[in-house]
């Protein structure tokens, strides 16, 4: 095989280990084996123990590490695990540089956990304010954690930019990429040290997973993580690793068609009576739409927008849907409809939802892989049904 590194799609297929050597089959097995069996007191074998590493987990680690351009990967039980995971790696009464409007897990994570067990600190900037970043370091500052598009408002980071003024002031990066997949952004790529995933989301891309994982961009963070994974055990067990593996072959074909829809349904509801305002940063009129080009491959697959009109507004929206349905997940092959206020974002006051932007007429939409003139004909008739 030549060295010449292949092309995304075809290392979503064909990277890491996803066939089996031993018996030739086409896809690996799943290996459901708790313990493996040693030949002797000398005998060391590649595995040992599912817990420290299992064959299947290991073929989704390599494929994932490979679209993400790591040099490898740890797979978890879930996205927040993942997360954990990587904080993990800080030291106690640490400080974290943390990206304003972080997926609420992360910061449920950080504020109600690491800092009452840990000591961790935390101060929250917008990563764009790049002198309000390097303010914000400071002696014990540990890791900036970027997050990029953010929920559900699709703010984006100059994610080069933080990782540089990170490197050069001695500070660890972290991205969650959860909302790009690695199909849209390879933040390595960008001088990020670490990214995250729930691959609840578009890694497994069907809405039949829980998962997370963390790629390493060197092979000291893949040693310490590996080890970590090892003695906390939140590791993805193998039919899960099947689930997220066989969800990777199709990435590349379900973000294309996913991009192009959104795309398409974000140009119809920019022009709709019935919509006030749409955030897509594959629009021209996203204030970062020229960052979104340098940084992204699309605009992406998630479009949020505020209707006009109240909540009762967005109660005849959603009941009118009769494709997208409304979930708190998002990234799967079908449309999904979202209320921030209510669900994602409920468990802040009032007055917090309004500092991040957050109105009772704002909802996400998750597209799928549907026929884009059904999707648009769906939220038409829902949008007039709203009015
Ligand atoms: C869903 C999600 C998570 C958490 O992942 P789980 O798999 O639900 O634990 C983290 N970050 C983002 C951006 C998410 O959308």
């Amino acid at each position: 095989m030549s060295d010449k590194p292949r092309n995304f799609a075809t290392r979503t297929i064909h990277a890491g280990e996803q066939s089996s050597v031993a018996d030739n089959a086409i896809f690996p097995a799943i290996v459901t084996s708790s313990s493996f069996i040693k030949r002797g007191l000398d005998d060391n074998p590649e595995y040992a123990y599912s817990r420290v590493s299992n064959p299947t987990r290991h073929a989704y680690e390599t494929c994932v590490a490979a679209l993400e351009e790591g040099v490898g990967a740890v797979a978890c039980a879930s996205g927040v695990s993942a997360t954990a995971t990587v904080l993990e790696l800080l030291s106690k009464d640490a400080h974290v540089v943390v990206m304003n409007g972080v997926y609420g897990g992360t910061f449920r994570l950080l504020e109600d956990y690491r800092g009452r067990t840990s000591g961790l600190t935390t101060t929250y900037v917008d990563l764009n304010d790049i002198e309000a970043v390097a303010a914000a370091i400071r002696p014990d500052t540990q890791l900036i954690w970027i997050e990029s598009p953010t929920n559900p408002l699709l703010h984006l980071v100059d994610i080069k930019a933080v990782c540089d003024l990170a490197r050069a002031r001695g500070v660890m990066t972290c991205i969650d990429n959860t909302f790009c997949s690695p199909w849209n952004q390879q933040p390595i790529t960008l001088g990020v040290d670490l990214v995250m995933h729930s691959a609840s989301k578009y890694i497994g891309g069907h809405s039949d997973l829980t998962g997370g994982v963390v790629v390493a961009a060197n092979h000291e963070l893949l040693g310490r993580l590996r080890k970590i994974s090892m003695a906390v055990g939140a590791i993805q067990g193998p039919f899960d690793c099947y689930l997220a593996l066989r969800g990777l072959k199709t990435l590349d074909v379900r973000m294309e068609r996913q991009s192009a829809n959104a795309l398409r349904v974000a140009q119809f509801l920019e022009q709709h009576p019935q919509v006030e305002q749409v955030y897509y940063p594959g629009l021209e009129s996203h204030p970062q739409h020229a960052l979104s080009k340098r940084q992204m491959r699309t605009g992406g697959a998630v479009v949020a927008l505020r209707i006009k009109g109240d909540r009762a507004a967005v109660n005849r929206l959603v009941e009118a849907l009769s494709i997208f349905v409304l979930a708190d997940s998002l990234g799967g092959v079908e449309s999904m409809i979202n209320h921030s206020w209510s669900m994602s974002h409920n468990s802040l006051s009032p007055e917090q939802k309004g500092v991040m932007g957050i109105s009772e007429n704002l909802v996400r939409l998750s597209i799928g892989i549907e026929d884009y003139r059904d999707l648009i004909e769906d939220l038409d008739a829902a949008l007039k049904a709203s009015a």
